[in-house]
């Protein structure tokens, strides 16, 4: 299951409160303030009562939102027994330390309707370095059999960077079949040595996925190059932040997503954010990056550039060439395993032969970046 599939998400708030103390964490923790049961029911049922094509998806945002089970239980139970004309899934992401005993048991009995998304960054000395320790509470095989195709949230910070492919070739080693991989935001990045580093393990995880090629490659070691290519998706925004997210914050105010509220970007910015039109291009693309070639498909967050910088298409640009980076080693990777590929073309669907033409020229159209870009050569 992916969030994407959807018509639109909702996010609520549950609690900021957390068990843990994750190196990159942006949330302000101390707050003891938990939703309430009755004003999200209110808000949901107004929103459920529309029919959208594609559904909708709630997804309860903590802190860690198993420290409020009971009024998650509540909510839920409640909206199950009620008969929405909209369809719709309850998502949580968790640290997954919680789940244990009688949540464990109820996730069970609910699964079909209420996903959980494990963040997990890694090995264990990696996840440890992270996110306080955690990893021996977390029971990682009740996620991966209970929700197989869920992706799992694998966050990478400046201190696991270096052992950024072994953390994903362990989690494939788990079982796990979609590793959901970012660089952190709101850390600093600016250290010119992450760039070498970082390539080093972008061509580790093209070994190992060149001997693994049935695997599906984590998102960090993966680009859709033929969208790229279509120039209709030219001017496409990286999330949905503002238009296709609606955030309720715990007090019912509506935000463009959950890094808007005033609990995390403070009071001033979170008020101006409702002014912000997210749908102009002018808006979230910044002057640096219009006339970039490869803007479509570098990793942003709208959130944490307006929270560091002012402007949500203000990107940091500390990030720039590794992200020029990964696009290179990944289109190289491609062109290499389409070029040396030995099935029998006959043996290949229409559709295979068509998709491999179309990569091979999203490809050839960023040559011409490739040899300005010498860095990466
Ligand atoms: S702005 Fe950032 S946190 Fe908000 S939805 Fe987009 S990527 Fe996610
Ligand atoms: S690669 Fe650099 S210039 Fe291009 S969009 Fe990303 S941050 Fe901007």
């Amino acid at each position: 299951m992916r969030k994407k599939g959807f018509q639109q998400s909702i996010y609520i708030t549950t609690n900021v409160s957390c068990n843990l103390n994750c190196i990159y964490c942006y949330e302000n923790k101390t707050s003891k303030e938990t939703f309430d049961v009755e004003m999200a029911k209110k808000s949901l049922s107004e929103l459920l009562s529309v029919k959208t094509e594609k559904g909708t998806i709630i997804d309860l945002h903590g802190g860690e939102p198993f420290m409020v089970f009971e009024k998650i239980k509540e909510l839920c139970e409640w909206l199950w027994s009620q008969n929405f004309p909209e369809k719709f899934l309850v998502f949580a992401t968790s640290n997954g330390t919680l789940v244990h005993g009688k949540i464990k048991k109820w996730l069970t009995e609910h699964s079909d309707k209420f996903i959980v998304g494990l963040s997990i960054d890694g090995t264990r000395e990696m996840h440890n370095t992270n996110r306080s320790n955690s990893f021996d509470l977390i029971d990682i095989d009740f996620f991966v059999t209970t929700w197989s195709f869920q992706a799992v949230k694998m966050t990478i910070s400046p201190k696991t960077i270096d052992k950024l492919a072994e953390g994903i070739i362990f989690l494939h080693s788990k079982g796990i079949k979609d590793i959901r991989a970012n660089l952190a935001y709101m850390v600093d990045w600016s250290n010119p040595q992450y760039i070498e580093i970082y390539q080093r393990e972008m061509q580790k995880l093209a070994v190992f996925y060149k001997k693994n090629p049935t695997l599906t490659k984590s998102s960090i070691f993966d680009i859709n190059l033929i969208a790229f290519a279509n120039k209709e998706n030219q001017s496409k925004k990286w999330c949905g932040a503002g238009t296709e997210i609606v955030a309720y914050d715990i007090d019912g105010r509506v935000y463009p997503c959950h890094l808007f509220f005033e609990s995390i970007c403070g009071k001033e910015k979170s008020k101006n954010a409702n002014n912000i039109d997210f749908a102009d291009p002018n808006e979230f693309t910044s002057k640096e990056c219009s006339d970039c070639p490869i803007l479509t498909i570098c990793p942003t967050c709208y959130g944490s550039n307006y929270i560091e910088r002012g402007k949500i298409g203000s990107r940091d640009m500390s990030l720039c060439k590794m992200n020029k980076i990964r696009v290179f080693e990944i289109a190289k990777y491609e062109y290499d395993r389409i070029v040396n590929d030995k099935t029998d073309l006959q043996n290949m669907s229409d559709e295979e032969k068509f998709k491999r033409i179309k990569t091979l020229d999203a490809i050839e159209a960023l040559f011409p970046f490739f040899n300005k870009f010498d860095d990466c050569l």
